[in-house]
Order: C-alpha cells, then structure tokens, then sequence
C-alpha cells in the first residue's frame, strides 16, 4: 500500500517517572526554595516505516530506553552545573551548593544528580533527555529516524516539549 503522511511513535507509560528534587532560579535576586515533583517523560520519535516490518521504531526498544533515562535521575536532587548563580562542588562525599557566593545546601553526593544544564526547569530536562535519547540510539544505530521529541511534566497539565530534527 501506498503511505502519503509521516509517522511516528510515542510512549509515556506510568513508569516513565522520576520523583526528584529540585529549585530553579529566575531572573534577579530569587531562588526557589528545594521541593519535588513526581515528573513525567514522554517520547516520540519519527521516522520513515522499517520496510520488513511497518513500523518507525519498535516500542519495546524505545520503552527501555526512556525507561534507563529515567531511573538515573529518579529519587535524586537535581542540580544544575552550568547555573552562573549556582556553585556546585564536590567535597568527599557531599555536594555543596551555593547561591551567589553563599553556602545554601550541602546533599549526600549518592543523592544527587549533577546535570550538564543552566537551571532545571522542565524545558532543560526536555533537551538533555533528548540528547541521551539521541546518544542511545546512535549507539545502537538506529535508522530511519527523522526527529525526537520528549515531553517533561512536572505538574497536571504543566509540561515543557523539546523537539530536535536527527
Ligand atoms: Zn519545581
């Protein structure tokens, strides 16, 4: 059969959460104060359709990897590295954190996820999940794919949408 549009695939299952910690700064002199959310990830990628199977990607594969993705920042503090408000730094076995050159949080450094990010609003773990999405599927070499797109939820009917063409 003949195929006129585009497909693609999705996935947000119920176990595509990661309960973590988390405050972000915004502009001036404010800083949230440390809270959590119970987030959600969902994934689509398009794709042209596996001409031996008609379909874009196959949804167990994609399901595990959202699903690794995932449980590395679940029950964690998120942190921010590349915040210039934030100074984050390791001494033995603790993460220090300071806002605007005072010391504001000291975590367990097992409890903590250390983020290649500027603030970690839901619009930034969008973009990093992409990326290690992107960075799993290149190493198994994945084809056919035309974009990737990741959901973060951090509240009912709160998300941020990250899209990036392969
Ligand atoms: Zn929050």
């Amino acid at each position: 059969m003949e195929h006129r549009g585009d497909f693609s695939v999705s996935v947000a299952k119920d176990y595509l959460v990661f309960a973590s910690a988390h405050f972000i700064t915004f502009a001036g002199h404010r800083c949230e104060g440390l809270h959590g959310h119970n987030y959600r990830a969902r994934a689509t990628v398009d794709g042209a359709l596996d001409p031996d199977v008609w379909f874009v990607f196959d949804f167990v594969v994609l399901k595990r990897l959202m699903r690794e993705l995932c449980d590395e920042i679940d029950h964690k503090v998120l942190l921010p590295l590349e915040n210039p408000k934030l100074h984050v730094t390791e001494e033995d076995d603790a993460v220090l954190v300071a806002y605007d050159g005072r010391l504001r949080y000291r975590f367990p450094r097992v409890d903590c996820s250390l983020l290649p990010v500027p603030n970690t609003t839901v619009e930034m773990l969008a973009e990093m999940l992409a990326g290690r999405l992107r960075a799993k599927l290149d190493a198994m070499g994945a084809r056919g794919l035309t974009a990737i797109e990741i959901e973060v939820e951090e509240n009912f009917g709160q998300s941020a949408v990250y899209r990036e063409k392969l």
